[in-house]
């Protein structure tokens, strides 16, 4: 049975905010009360004033949580934040589709398994209202709902996951993998998959959170594009907003390329010319978005010329912003891991490849597939080198990563 979870605060502050955004994500249906002032304050919470720094508050249950930590909450439902044996088999670091898939796998061939995860499970994809092209979903999925599929799958097969959990580091620990998160609570295991995504740069918009998936997107997630109508703006002149540009101007009556610099990238030489080509695609070169208006959804954008410091009011309900990801590799030794230049690590045969690999391997044997140059240590999905940014392509990434592990854990004993 599901615990009854009501959320009380004012509707645009940011804590609200993240713990509805985390309820969501992890699917846990809640009751959300917007607190307009003290005597709204007083009825439903007990708290004399809106002011109060206990809020928001959460009630679970019988439990009344005052502007909880996701941990607190995690720890509230019943759910884990800490692992709960000594050594496992497989550490697997972020639950996007290809942590979960890697998940289900492991613990469906046997491996003591674990899964961590900063925030919710389903990673970007979680983020999206409807993925489109997932196979056997002819009227498309939300991402949370696949994710939390994906969760219960993975729970029931004999995987533990541990949520709210942020990998602060990792460290090679005589032959185990030691991941450290930020409960500062350690996590050994005899191999480790990495599967910590990517994140999309943000701009920090004024409005930017409430407008998030309203109109205005990170990425050109397919699912959105296929909806959109009217003019579309694209920011960004790197190879994901051509390609994003390209995608949507199938569907769009014209979609507006913003692009900071003078030209598109020179990265971006493949799609020129069918971009030059395309009879509904514009490109405004040396503009930047300042803006973003819009009340229930996004309804305007104002950018800024370089050229002639002029600011321009567009109306529009699509803006989608390609300005590049950042490969979540902070909390692992970075100085260990070869990456391209790019910052994506480095796996299997592309190790091998003299100009390319910044370190040597240090074995006789190849790399296995998807296996990083440190032996035992994996990479799935988005965060890997050369990957195809899908969730088709993370899931099965998971999926294979997993067949080298097995390959790893014998080849040790
Ligand atoms: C808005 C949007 C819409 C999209 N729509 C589609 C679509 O319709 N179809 C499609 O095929 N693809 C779509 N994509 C792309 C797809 O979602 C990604 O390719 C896919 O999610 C990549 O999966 P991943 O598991 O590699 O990484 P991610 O999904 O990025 O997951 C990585 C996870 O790791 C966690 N993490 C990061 N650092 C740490 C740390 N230090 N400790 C613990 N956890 C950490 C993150 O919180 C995250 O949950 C979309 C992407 C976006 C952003």
């Amino acid at each position: 049975m599901q615990l009854r979870i009501r959320l009380f605060g004012e509707m645009k502050c940011p804590k609200a905010y993240r713990i509805r955004d985390f309820l969501q994500r992890n699917g846990m249906r809640f009751q959300w009360t917007e607190i307009a002032g003290n005597e709204d304050a007083q009825l439903h919470t007990g708290l004399d004033t809106l002011q109060d720094t206990r809020f928001p508050v959460l009630k679970i249950g019988d439990h009344t949580l005052y502007a909880p930590t996701l941990a607190q909450i995690v720890h509230t439902v019943g759910w884990a934040t800490v692992p709960a044996e000594p050594r496992y088999d497989l550490a697997i670091y972020g639950a996007g589709p290809a942590g979960l898939s890697a998940a289900v796998y492991a613990a469906s061939e046997g491996l003591r398994t674990v899964l961590i995860e900063r925030f919710a499970i389903g990673g970007q994809a979680g983020s999206t209202s409807k993925i489109e092209n997932y196979l056997g979903f002819p009227e498309g999925i939300s991402g949370a709902e696949l994710a939390s599929r994906a969760r219960d799958q993975a729970l029931r097969l004999g995987a533990e996951i541990l949520l709210a959990a942020e990998c602060v580091g990792g460290r090679i620990d005589d032959g185990n993998f030691l991941g450290v998160p930020d409960s500062g609570e350690t996590v050994l295991s005899r191999a480790l998959l990495c599967a910590t995504g990517v994140e999309y740069t943000r701009l920090n918009l004024e409005h930017e959170e409430r407008l998030l998936g309203r109109g205005f997107y990170y990425g050109a997630g397919s699912s959105e594009a296929s909806l959109c109508t009217g003019q579309v703006f694209v920011v960004g002149g790197g190879n994901s907003a051509g390609q994003a540009a390209l995608h949507l101007a199938s569907r769009a009556s014209q979609v507006t390329m913003l692009v900071r610099g003078p030209s598109l990238k020179s990265t971006l030489s493949q799609y020129v010319d069918r971009i030059g080509l395309s009879y509904n695609i514009e490109v405004k070169v040396n503009c930047v978005l300042t803006g973003i208006e819009g009340g229930a959804s996004l309804e305007k954008i104002l950018y800024r010329t370089l050229d002639t410091d002029q600011e321009i009011e567009v109306d529009t309900g699509w803006v989608f912003v390609c300005v590049g990801g950042e490969p979540q590799t902070k909390w692992t030794d970075a100085e260990q891991l070869a990456r391209d230049a790019a910052g994506y690590i480095l796996t299997g045969i592309d190790l091998l490849q003299k100009k390319a690999a910044p370190l040597p391997w240090p074995l006789e044997r190849a790399p296995y597939p998807m296996e990083a140059s440190i032996p035992g240590v994996f990479v799935a999905g988005d965060i890997r080198a050369n990957s195809i940014k899908r969730c088709a392509t993370a899931v099965g990434e998971g999926a294979a990563a997993v067949a080298s592990v097995h390959r790893y854990l014998s080849s040790i004993h």
